[in-house]
């Protein structure tokens, strides 16, 4: 017994330890830009170190071995905390599904109870998100399945201008963000810094994933849920009742984010883990392929736009602007 309970242990500690280790090492390294650059190349060869680890355990080769650690690497750039909260998603990968009883909520067999418009002013691009799995933000992760990713790119098809290095430099930051419905605020947090950004990976200094974080509570199963807003930026507070165009925050770029954007997502629920993600049909929008946009992104972009009446669902490549000009 004791045997087994020292094995544990020694698991946990052979895990927790070197992310720790990684975590610690990132925070003092992210300050220097040589260090940046160290990271950056560390998590580029971490996998090929981790086959040498393999390799290493399978000939029996002590100093090899080592390098099953590897994947650890990743905890240079992300925080502990994100580990659980990848744990979490992934056991919402399959608690999820049983909750709903195999039904997940589709553009098929969910319509929304209350009209949305998009959660800003202006025009902004989807760079992540649809409705189905080729342009989804995040198709297994069933509470950002038909979650969208928000930014402003200009003609030239940039989401930036001068150095990549600074979150000022993009069209996006610090941009007004709006309440999609009427709701009530029913979570958020505001206290994160921005997170690093270098222009091409995501990184999170914060511990939370999802950074600062509003939730408005539209009805009875639909809640909205807008992340990694600007630090101190979020004009409302738990209870307060919003109305459909308020400013309630501005764009930012913290928890793990790879530039300033707005992450938007409706779900049945306020978990950020076991709650479904509902397919949204934006009311009273202007929707239509963003010029330029491979010039920024080579991904898919098929199939992004279907109207249905006043109603449309948005995908990937499209410059998307709300008609009922909010505020006027
Ligand atoms: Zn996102």
């Amino acid at each position: 017994m004791l045997d087994l309970i020292f094995n544990v242990m020694w698991w946990i500690a052979s895990v927790i330890a070197p992310a720790f280790i990684c975590w610690i090492a990132g925070i003092i390294l992210l300050r220097f830009e040589a260090g940046r650059v160290i990271i950056t190349i560390a998590c580029k060869i971490m996998w090929l170190l981790f086959v040498v680890g393999i390799v290493g355990i399978i000939i029996g080769n002590r100093y090899m071995e080592w390098f099953r650690f590897a994947p650890f690497l990743m905890f240079l750039k992300t925080p502990v905390p994100t580990l659980f909260q990848v744990i979490l998603q992934l056991s919402g990968m399959v608690i999820t599904p049983i909750i709903y009883k195999f039904k997940l909520p589709s553009k098929e067999n969910y319509t929304l109870r209350g009209d949305y418009i998009l959660p800003f002013t202006g025009k902004w691009t989807v760079v992540n998100g649809g409705l189905h799995k080729k342009i989804s933000h995040s198709w297994g992760i069933l509470t950002q399945r038909y979650a969208y990713d928000f930014i402003i790119v200009d003609d030239e098809g940039k989401s930036s201008s001068g150095d990549r290095k600074s979150v000022h430099n993009y069209h996006c930051y610090g941009k007004d963000i709006i309440a999609p419905a009427d709701g009530v605020v029913v979570k958020l947090y505001n206290k994160h810094k921005d997170s690093m950004v270098d222009g091409k990976s995501a990184y999170c200094n914060a511990s939370r994933i999802q950074g600062n974080y509003i939730i408005i509570k539209h009805n009875e199963f639909e809640y909205s849920m807008i992340a990694h807003i600007m630090r101190d930026s979020i004009a409302v507070k738990v209870g307060d009742m919003v109305k459909q165009g308020d400013i309630i925050a501005k764009c930012g770029n913290t928890g793990n984010s790879s530039e300033p954007h707005i992450h938007f997502q409706l779900q049945a629920g306020t978990s950020l883990f076991l709650s479904a993600g509902l397919p949204i049909a934006f009311t009273n929008i202007n929707a239509q392929d963003k010029k330029n946009y491979d010039v920024l992104d080579k991904r898919s972009c098929d199939d992004n736009l279907q109207v249905v009446g006043n109603k449309s669902y948005i995908g990937r490549g499209l410059e998307v602007e709300n008609t009922i000009l909010i505020g006027v």
